[in-house]
């Protein structure tokens, strides 16, 4: 199955290229970008054949089977929309829209459509978090009572465009990062949160949009997840706690691009460290990806899982915006 890349963007020249070049089973035929300079320069780094701005006839190209979408978050509506009329399978990045109602429009058009559509959540594609998934499931520590996620990093310079002072593109470390968590917490406890209160603030890096955020969230089952994501925090390092009646988990530098970090498990019986595979996380929804255009298995994050993570964080977000508790409204979903 060929590709077509709808953005020229650092996400694919830093993960995704090489990462759906792994997987293998086709090649990468075309990028699509807004600007001619740009895509034509971008294909000539990156040895793809084709580029231009025309989506439409990138579209018609019969040769390509799937569309990777990592532009900016405004532009993924019209984007995915197109590629699920071309009869395309998707993979759309995070967050997949700019409302909850536009993302829901599109994995809708692409169930009608016939085609598979994922989000790229990449977190939920690493042993880390595979792993402490398995701990929960398999009782390790007991019933879960509260996360601790710490995602507060600092944006590298070249990244400092957009995300920091454009609302109309979808910046904002809401839906840049906490998208992510809310996907992480969905992908550990199996459940989605019903209530968050939070805030937010522009730190010294945001420019009209939020550079940080603090929010707090009830799950069904009673948990409380704590959540902090921020662009302007150079050391304070990431990582995700699960707190139990048996234990507790400790994961430290796990909320990244890369397989690495560290899981301890402390229970009654002490402290040990927890090993985990170290696979390539964007190889693995890659891999996920294709086996699901071939009718095996699901993407390792569906289209409805990012219209959850996004239901989530604009609930955090008006959150914070109105300093109300949100009581988060689904709407139809899988
Ligand atoms: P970039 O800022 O690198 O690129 C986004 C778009 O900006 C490009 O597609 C391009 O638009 C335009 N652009 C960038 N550089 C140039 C240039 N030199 N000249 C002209 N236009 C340029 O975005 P990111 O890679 O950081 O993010 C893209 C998407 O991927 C976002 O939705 C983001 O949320 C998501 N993302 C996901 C990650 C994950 O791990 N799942 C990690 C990082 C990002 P165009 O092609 O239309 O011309």
């Amino acid at each position: 199955m060929n590709w077509t890349l709808v953005g020229a963007s650092t996400i694919a020249a830093q993960y995704m290229i090489d990462a759906i070049r792994a997987v293998g089973g086709g090649e990468i035929r075309r990028v699509v970008s807004g600007a001619p300079d740009h895509a034509e320069a971008y294909a000539r780094t990156h040895g793809i054949p084709l580029s231009g701005t025309d989506l439409g006839e990138a579209l018609a190209d019969p040769e390509v089977g799937a569309v990777y979408i990592s532009s900016t978050n405004e532009k993924h509506l019209t984007q995915a929309m197109a590629a699920i009329r071309a009869g395309k399978h998707v993979l759309c990045e995070k967050p997949l829209a700019m409302t909850p109602d536009d993302a829901r429009q599109m994995v809708q058009a692409a169930e009608a459509a016939g085609v598979v559509f994922a989000t790229n959540h990449h977190l939920r594609c690493s042993g880390s978090h595979q792993t402490i998934r398995e701990m929960i499931d398999t009782g390790r520590i007991g019933r879960v009572l509260s996360l601790r996620i710490h995602h507060a990093v600092a944006l590298p310079d070249n990244l400092q465009t957009w995300r920091i002072n454009a609302a109309d593109s979808g910046g904002g470390v809401i839906p840049d990062i906490t998208v992510h968590d809310a996907d992480v917490v969905r992908f550990l406890t199996g459940e989605d949160p019903v209530r968050v209160t939070a805030i937010m603030a522009a730190s010294g890096m945001g420019q009209g949009v939020e550079d940080s955020a603090m929010s707090v969230w009830a799950l069904p089952s009673g948990a409380m997840v704590m959540s902090h994501e921020s662009f302007t925090h150079p050391f304070a390092g990431t990582g995700i706690e699960v707190h139990g009646t048996e234990g507790s988990i400790f994961a430290r530098d796990v909320m990244t691009q890369r397989p690495i970090g560290t899981i301890e498990l402390v229970t009654g019986a002490g402290r040990e460290a927890v090993p985990f595979p170290d696979h390539n996380l964007y190889e693995y929804g890659v891999r996920r990806f294709v086996e699901a255009t071939e009718g095996r298995g699901t993407p390792a994050a569906t289209g409805w899982d990012g219209v959850q993570s996004l239901t989530i964080a604009h609930a955090v977000r008006e959150a914070a915006q109105t300093g109300q508790t949100i009581t988060i409204v689904y709407g139809d979903a899988a």
